[in-house]
């Protein structure tokens, strides 16, 4: 089994809503997202999956957010925007879009500060 992950950040604001603690106070976050794609078998050019595509997906996926009002962006308008909701988004929106049946997404991090890290993956 091989992986390989690539990181990407997005800046964006964002509020929780029924939590009862400051965050539910508009503010804003440089989310870290990092995206890991494992492979069984490598392509024809000995990878898992070219950086040079990953990185055009993670970047198509994150402008959706970057620079945006979280709780305005569906489904963060009903779905609370937590680190841990946007690391499935991201694993959906990523997977979605690496469809060679050979490389697939295994799992989404997303550091909402330096040191606070939710991870989705699916087993
Ligand atoms: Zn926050």
């Amino acid at each position: 089994m091989y992986q390989v992950w690539k990181e990407t950040e997005i800046s964006a604001a964002h509020y929780l809503r029924d939590y009862g603690g400051k965050c539910e106070n508009p503010h804003g976050h440089n989310w870290r997202v990092r995206v890991y794609v494992e492979a069984d078998e490598l392509d024809g050019s000995g990878m898992v999956v070219d950086f040079t595509v990953l990185k055009k997906v993670m970047e198509e996926v994150g402008d959706e957010l970057d620079h945006k009002d979280l709780n305005s962006v569906p489904p963060f308008d009903s779905l609370n925007p937590t680190a841990e909701n946007i690391a499935r988004w991201f694993f959906e929106r990523c997977s979605q879009r690496l469809t060679d049946g050979r490389a697939r997404v295994s799992q989404v991090r997303v550091w909402e500060t330096a040191t606070s890290c939710a991870v989705y993956e699916e087993r």
